[in-house]
């Protein structure tokens, strides 16, 4: 999301403090969780306390598990319902993946500097989108988000919340730095199914299309083809772009049918933009 804020060193292998244990997400979780829409609001304490048993406390203070929580309750006030998408967010240290100068900001609804101009998501716009990408007759069917593409690492917080609802996640980032901090990151919770590509994005990524779900998190004058053509049938992808009138830009979704793309508009966004190429 765009944001002016100053720029923080991008120095990976720093540990991000949070006054709070840090709880990882551990590896090797077999497959997508079989998801459900609209469950209880109980299974949302159960994965805020198993991510709180999950990893012993480090460090000094109080346990992040609750702060997510909270951060978690408050999507919910303001409209996401979908289970899943909340759980995932629940499941997720933000702190994790913002510079150590930031982590007292991680868990406010706002976006944040990652370096190089680059900005993390608003927890809300991340759990608006793939909410939107549930809701979509394939998810529903399957109850996950099957093979995603995301264009736009950045720092591989919404890779890392994607890849708790899908079976594997590929995600491009065309900044070289900012995909090795993303590995890092990824890394360094054990976030299982991802691949992580240093790539033009708006070229998708052939050599594993096609998807079952795709997401942008920059956006253009209007969609890529390649985002199209590499669109199963089935599938969905959510991505801003100009809004028709040519103020600002909107999230755009397409379903891609056996008939073809049916295509509509959703919220209001302000990304970053998507530019070409490779640095
Ligand atoms: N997904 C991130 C948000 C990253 S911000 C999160 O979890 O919050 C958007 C990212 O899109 C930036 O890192 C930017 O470099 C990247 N981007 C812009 N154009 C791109 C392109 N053509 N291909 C790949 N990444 C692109």
């Amino acid at each position: 999301m765009a944001s002016k804020p100053p720029k923080p060193a991008l120095v990976p292998g720093r540990a991000a403090r949070f006054p709070a244990s840090l709880d990882g997400l551990q590896g090797g979780r077999a497959g997508p969780p079989q998801a459900q829409l609209l469950r209880p609001q109980r299974h949302l304490h159960e994965a805020a306390r198993d991510a709180a048993r999950a990893t012993p406390p480090r460090g000094l203070g109080l346990d992040s598990a609750p702060v997510r929580l909270a951060l978690v309750q408050r999507l919910r006030a303001d409209g996401v319902r979908c289970e899943p998408v909340l759980q995932a967010m629940a499941r997720v240290p933000r702190h994790e993946f913002v510079d150590s100068a930031l982590v007292a900001q991680a868990y406010e609804d706002t976006s944040l500097p990652i370096g190089l101009q680059q900005t993390i998501s608003k927890p809300s716009v991340v759990a608006r989108m793939i909410e939107w990408l549930y809701l979509g007759e394939g998810a529903r069917s399957r109850g996950h988000l099957g093979r995603v593409l995301e264009i736009g690492t950045g720092c591989g917080y919404q890779a890392a919340v994607l890849a708790h609802l899908a079976t594997h996640v590929v995600s491009v980032e065309r900044l070289e730095p900012l995909h090795r901090l993303a590995a890092h990151h990824l890394a360094r919770l054990e976030v299982p199914r991802c691949r992580l590509v240093h790539a033009d994005g708006m070229r998708g990524h052939a050599p594993h299309a096609p998807y079952d779900t795709i997401i942008a998190a920059a956006g253009g004058d209007d969609l890529p083809p390649a985002w199209l053509d590499q669109l199963a049938v089935g599938g969905r992808l959510v991505a801003p772009a100009r809004h028709p009138d040519g103020r600002g830009q909107i999230l755009v979704i397409v379903d891609r049918t056996a008939e073809g793309l049916r295509r509509q508009l959703g919220e209001a966004v302000q990304f970053v933009p998507l530019k070409s190429g490779t640095c």
